[in-house]
C-alpha cells in the first residue's frame, strides 16, 4: 500500500485535515488526520469523499452536442473538437456583442489558483467584465458587511481555537452541527456552562445544543440585534472605554436603537420573547470574553449587509473584536469561500481583495498580468443579475461555468434555466454530469481533488496545501490546464497551467493588498499548520489574529453602521400564509452533484422533505411521509412531509440540496440585498398542498 497523503476534504470550509492512501487497485482510502480545525474528527461526508474518485458517474471525456444541435443528445468528443467549438463560439459572441458578449461563472470550491487564474482568464483572454461566482449566494452580504466595519472581511479574524477562551458565544444563523460537525468541538467549553446562545428559525441540533435557542420569525435578525443593542444601552452593559478609544459612528446607533427597538416592539417584529432576549444580552455582556458569529442564516437575504452589521455594531457596542478570546466572525460555508472570494474572480475585485475600480488595484495588477491598466474591464455584474442578463439583447450570449450549479442553488431556479436556454452556448466544466451540465453545448471533464496539487484558504484565513495523491483516469484535465489551453487558442499566452507557478504569480498579483499572499510560499505551508493572511514577506510569520492593535480602516477604528430593520422582500398573504426558509442537511454538500453520487450519502439522504410543524400538519391534515407540494409565486417543488415540532408554525422547511421537482430554489426569491447582491434564500411566502389530494 502507498504512504498515505497528508491532505484536507474536499467540501466545506472547515478543510478537516485528513490522510488519503492511495489503494492498489485504484482509488484511496480516508484516514483520520490531527488538524487544528477537526482535531481528528470528520463528518459522513469527510469519511465518504474518496468514493467520488472512482465513481462510475464520473466524467472521463468531453461531450459536446451531437451536430451542435441542442435538441440532440450530448455526446463524447476529443479534447480538440470540444475546445474548437468553445473558441468558435467565443468568437462569435465577441464580434457580434464585443468582450462582454461572454461571461464566465466560478465557484467557491475552486483552488486559490484556479479562482486566481478563472479572474485573470475573464480579463485579460476574454476582456470581459461578466465574471461573478457561486460565493455571491454564499457569504457576500457578511463580507460587506465585514469590510464596512473593519475595513477588511476575512471570514473568522482569529483561529478556531480561540473559541475556547471565550466564555460565551452567540451563534446566528448556522446549523454547524449538521453542516460542519467538528467545529462543535470548539464551543465544548460554552456548551458545558450553558453560555451558547444560538439565532435560528429552526430547533437545529445546533440550536438544541445551545443554553439559549432565540427562534424568530424567518427574515426578522436584523430587527433581533438592533433589540439586543436596545438592551444592552438600557441595561448599562456598553463598553463605554472600548468604544470611545476603539470606534467611530456610536452615538448614531445608539440613538436609533434607543428610539426604536425596545424589546417589546421586538418581541412583536421577530416573535422572540423580551426575557428571552434581555436574557441574551446579558449572557453575553456578563462574561469577561465572548464572541458573536453569523452564518447563512443571517446573511442570506434582500438585508443579509445590514443585519450583520447590526451584529457586528452588537459586537463592537459590547467592546469584542480585536480583544483575544474575543471577536465578531462569520462562519464561511464552502471549501474555498474564503480563498475564492479573495483572488478576482468576484464581479467587483481584483487579487488580493483589491478593488476593481480602484486606480493603483488596476496598476498594480496589469502590471503582474503585462497588460495595459486600461485594458482591464471594470466591475461587472453580479451572480444572479449576471445569470438573468443571459441571452438577452443587452447580455452575454455565452457562458463558461467551472464548479458551479446554478440550476439547482441559484434562486428562482426555472428563470435561471430559461435564461441558460437563451445563450448561444453554455460550457460547463465539471466532474458529473450535474443539472447544469446536462443543459450545455459543450461539457469538460475535470480532475478532482485528490488528483490535484493547490491551495485552499479555510474559514479562519488560514492557507492550507490540497495534495495530488492519485493520478487522474486518463481523458481528464485540471481547470488550469482548460484555462490555458483555452487562452493559447484565444491568442493569450501568459497562463501557466502549473498550479505552483500560478500561485507564486498570484503572490505577486496580492502583494500589498488587504489579502497580502505575498510571504506564503507552498514550502511554508507545508511545513506547518498553514500560514495565515496577511503575510507580507518570507520573513514574516503569517497573522493568526487581526485587530489587535488597529483595525483595517484609514483611522485604525472600527465603525458602527447605523441600520434599520424592514420587512422581507415578499411577505405573506391569504394565497401564500407560510414562510419558506432553506438550508442544509448533513449528508450533503451545496447543490448536492457531489455528495448525491456517494452512495453512503445518497442512502442516508435519497430525496427533498419539506419539515412542517404538527399544528400545521394537523390543520392540513398531512401525514408524515407523504408527499407534499410547497408553492410559491415563481414555483412549486415537492418533497416528503417530515412532521416535527423544530419548525415554526408559521414556516416550513426544505433543504436545497436535489435537483427536479424536489428544488427548493424553484421557490426562493432573488431579490437582492443592494449593498452584497445576495438573493434573498431564506425566506419568501409560500403554501403547501397535498400531492395525494389533487
Ligand atoms: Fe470536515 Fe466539512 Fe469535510 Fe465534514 S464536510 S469532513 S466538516 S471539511
Amino acid at each position: 500500500m502507498s504512504a498515505p497523503v497528508p491532505t484536507h476534504c474536499p467540501y466545506c470550509a472547515l478543510q478537516c485535515g485528513m490522510h488519503l492512501v492511495p489503494l492498489p487497485g485504484g482509488g484511496a482510502e480516508v484516514a483520520a488526520r490531527d488538524f487544528p480545525t477537526n482535531r481528528g474528527g470528520l463528518c459522513r461526508k469527510g469519511w465518504t469523499s474518496a468514493a467520488l474518485l472512482t465513481s462510475p458517474e464520473r466524467l472521463t471525456t468531453p461531450l459536446v452536442r451531437e451536430g451542435g444541435d441542442r435538441r440532440r443528445p450530448l455526446v463524447p468528443a476529443s479534447w480538440d473538437e470540444a475546445l474548437e467549438r468553445v473558441v468558435a463560439g467565443i468568437r462569435r459572441a465577441q464580434a457580434h456583442k464585443g468582450p462582454d458578449g461572454v461571461a464566465v461563472f466560478g465557484g467557491g470550491g475552486l483552488t486559490n489558483e484556479k479562482a486566481y487564474q478563472l479572474g485573470k482568464f475573464a480579463r485579460v483572454a476574454l476582456g470581459t467584465s461578466q465574471v461573478d461566482y457561486n460565493g455571491r449566494f454564499c457569504m457576500s452580504s457578511a463580507a460587506a458587511a465585514g469590510t464596512r466595519a473593519f475595513g477588511v472581511d476575512r471570514g473568522l479574524p482569529f483561529p478556531l481555537e480561540d473559541l475556547a477562551a471565550a466564555e460565551a458565544v452567540l451563534l446566528v444563523g448556522s446549523n454547524a452541527a449538521d453542516t460542519m460537525p467538528p467545529f462543535l468541538q470548539h464551543l465544548a467549553a460554552q456548551r458545558e456552562r450553558g453560555t451558547l446562545v444560538v439565532v435560528d428559525p429552526r430547533a437545529t441540533p445546533t440550536a438544541q445544543a445551545a443554553a439559549l435557542h432565540l427562534q424568530p420569525v424567518p427574515g426578522t435578525d436584523l430587527a433581533l440585534a438592533l433589540g439586543m443593542l436596545h438592551v444592552a444601552v438600557v441595561d448599562g452593559l456598553v463598553d463605554a472605554a472600548y468604544v470611545a478609544e476603539r470606534t467611530t459612528g456610536w452615538d448614531e446607533v445608539r440613538r436609533l436603537v434607543l428610539g426604536g427597538y425596545w424589546p417589546e416592539r421586538v418581541e412583536r417584529l421577530t416573535g422572540v420573547p423580551a426575557p428571552d432576549l434581555r436574557r441574551a444580552v446579558h449572557l453575553l455582556a456578563g462574561a469577561r470574553t465572548a464572541m458573536v458569529l453569523t452564518a447563512r442564516g443571517a446573511e442570506q437575504h434582500s438585508k443579509g449587509t445590514d443585519t450583520v452589521s447590526a451584529f457586528v455594531d452588537l459586537a463592537l457596542a459590547l467592546g469584542l473584536p480585536g480583544r483575544p478570546g474575543s471577536g465578531y466572525g462569520c462562519l464561511t460555508g464552502q471549501g474555498n469561500g474564503q480563498g475564492g472570494r479573495e483572488h478576482g474572480q468576484k464581479a467587483d475585485q481584483l487579487p488580493g481583495y483589491r478593488r476593481l475600480d480602484d486606480p493603483a488595484a488596476r496598476a498594480h495588477v496589469a502590471a503582474v498580468w503585462g497588460v495595459e491598466p486600461a485594458s482591464l474591464p471594470g466591475p461587472g455584474r453580479s451572480a444572479y443579475e449576471l445569470l438573468d442578463a443571459l441571452g438577452t439583447p443587452e447580455g452575454p450570449s455565452v457562458l463558461l461555468v467551472h464548479a458551479s450549479n446554478v440550476v439547482v442553488s441559484a434562486p428562482d431556479a426555472r428563470r435561471v434555466e430559461q435564461r441558460l436556454d437563451a445563450l448561444d452556448l453554455l460550457v460547463v466544466t465539471d466532474l458529473v454530469l450535474s443539472e447544469t451540465a446536462r443543459r450545455a453545448d459543450v461539457v469538460l471533464p475535470t480532475t478532482q481533488w485528490a488528483e490535484e496539487d493547490g491551495t485552499m484558504t479555510n474559514l479562519e484565513g488560514r492557507v492550507l496545501r490540497r495534495r495530488r495523491a492519485l493520478d487522474p483516469p486518463p481523458g481528464v484535465r485540471s481547470e488550469l490546464e482548460v484555462l490555458a489551453e483555452l487562452a493559447a487558442r484565444l491568442g493569450a499566452h501568459r497562463f501557466s497551467a502549473d498550479p505552483r507557478r500560478v500561485f507564486d504569480e498570484l503572490r505577486r498579483a496580492s502583494a500589498g493588498g488587504p489579502a497580502d499572499y505575498a510571504g506564503i510560499t507552498w514550502e511554508r505551508v507545508e511545513a506547518g499548520d498553514g500560514v495565515f493572511w496577511p503575510c507580507p514577506d518570507e520573513d514574516h510569520p503569517g497573522t493568526p489574529r487581526l485587530f489587535l492593535d488597529r483595525f483595517a480602516t484609514p483611522d485604525g477604528r472600527a465603525r458602527f453602521v447605523p441600520v434599520h430593520h424592514r420587512p422581507v422582500a415578499e411577505d405573506r398573504d391569504a394565497e401564500h400564509p407560510l414562510y419558506l426558509t432553506t438550508g442544509r442537511v448533513l449528508g450533503h454538500y451545496q447543490s448536492g452533484a457531489q455528495t448525491r453520487r456517494v452512495p453512503e450519502l445518497a442512502a442516508a439522504d435519497p430525496e427533498a422533505f419539506v419539515e412542517l410543524h404538527p399544528d400545521l400538519a394537523l390543520r392540513l391534515d398531512v401525514q408524515e411521509g407523504e408527499e407534499v407540494r410547497v408553492v410559491g409565486r415563481r414555483g412549486a417543488a415537492v418533497g416528503r412531509a417530515r412532521v416535527t415540532p423544530t419548525v415554526r408554525p408559521d414556516t416550513v422547511f426544505m433543504p436545497f440540496h436535489w435537483g427536479g421537482a424536489g428544488r427548493a430554489n424553484l421557490l426562493t426569491n432573488p431579490a437582492l440585498d443592494p449593498v452584497s447582491r445576495m438573493p434573498e434564500f431564506k425566506v419568501c411566502a409560500v403554501r403547501l398542498e397535498r400531492v395525494g389530494a389533487h
